[in-house]
């Protein structure tokens, strides 16, 4: 059994603290450790410090101001789903949420971790011996990939739930760090690589998502998985409308959750054509891609012609 590596451990009060911390080398942010400590103790990372950003008041709760929400990165996903604010006005943010994990995951992980969780892979998220007996892989250790053997890239899925409801409801994320503050529209926080796939430079962190008013757009999220009370999506998709307009975006398909280039006015047929050309689903999780596809396209089809 792979045991913890040695770490420092922080829990600053201010987000000034917070980032000095985390210019330290080796530092990552911590939250409700839900995807970082099962990672840790399978040996995947080796953080010289972990520094604890739940008790920064700065990403602390949900606000609201003239319909727009601004929601801390440090909420819990229980607290976001709960939220009146989020169920009477983005019930597709609710959704998202209370589809993550089960109860008790969902009461301890946050927005920001959920967002900046890891990708996964069946080659990758295994023990160290497990990931040793078949010569590690590029994303830690190795350098060959055995999902795209022969690629100079990690395909590692992302399989986060809360990305795509954001997304189409057009989120933005802000963040902090050593070079100050900055604000980037949610689906620009992702890169399409599963070995690198937050567009996050050392020692930066989400520090909230804001959402803008709903202004009539009507949305909705699907996700499949293996077991309903507790997994990861083996694909999901979120879908807004207003009027002939359409915004789609998926996740449990490619490295990042992806928005999907929709025309306006596309028939349910084009939605479905855009949405198969932009995912490519892979060999990454124990359920076969072939099925993976099919139920992301029946998925987006159904909640489409529902919202419709
Ligand atoms: C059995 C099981 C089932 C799961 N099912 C699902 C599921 O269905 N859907 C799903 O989406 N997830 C699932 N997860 C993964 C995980 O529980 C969630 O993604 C959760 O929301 C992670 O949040 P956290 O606060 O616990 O993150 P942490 O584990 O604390 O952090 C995750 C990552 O994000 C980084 N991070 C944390 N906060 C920030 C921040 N503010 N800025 C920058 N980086 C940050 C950390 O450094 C770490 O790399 C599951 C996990 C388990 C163990
Ligand atoms: S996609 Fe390839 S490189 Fe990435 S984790 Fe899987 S096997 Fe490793």
């Amino acid at each position: 059994m792979t045991v913890l590596p040695d770490f420092r451990t922080f829990r600053p009060a201010s987000l000034a603290e917070a980032l000095t911390a985390l210019a330290g080398e080796g530092a990552r942010p911590l939250a409700g450790a839900t995807d970082l400590l099962p990672n840790l103790r399978r040996g995947l990372g080796e953080p010289s410090a972990l520094v604890d950003l739940t008790a920064l008041p700065e990403l602390a709760g949900v606000t609201e101001l003239d319909g727009t929400l601004r929601i801390g990165a440090a909420t819990t996903l229980e607290d976001i789903a709960l939220h009146p604010a989020v169920r009477a006005r983005f019930p597709v943010l609710a959704e998202a949420a209370l589809s993550v994990a089960g109860p008790t995951h969902r009461a301890a992980a946050t927005l920001g971790g959920n967002l900046c969780q890891d990708t996964r892979c069946i080659f990758y998220n295994q023990s160290d011996w497990w990931r040793w007996g078949n010569g590690y892989c590029l994303k830690a250790k190795g350098d060959k990939c055995h999902v795209v053997v022969r690629s100079d890239r990690c395909y590692a899925t992302y399989h986060g739930d809360v990305a795509p409801a954001l997304m189409v409801l057009d989120a933005k994320a802000e963040i902090a760090g050593p070079h100050g503050r900055r604000s980037l529209p949610l689906a620009l926080l992702f890169a399409e690589n599963g070995g690198a796939h937050l567009a996050l430079v050392p020692g930066e962190i989400v520090t909230a998502v804001v959402v803008p008013p709903a202004d009539g757009w009507r949305a909705g999220y699907a996700k499949v998985r293996i077991r309903d009370a507790i997994d990861f999506p083996l694909a999901g998709v979120a879908v807004a409308v207003k009027a002939g307009d359409v915004r789609v975006a998926i996740t449990g398909t490619n490295s990042s959750p992806l928005m999907v280039p929709v025309m306006a006015g596309a028939t349910v047929d084009e939605v479905v054509a855009a949405v198969r050309k932009a995912s490519n689903v892979l060999r990454t999780t124990v359920v076969g891609a072939k099925y993976r596809r099919k139920v992301l396209l029946n998925e987006t089809r159904r909640l489409l012609e529902t919202l419709r």
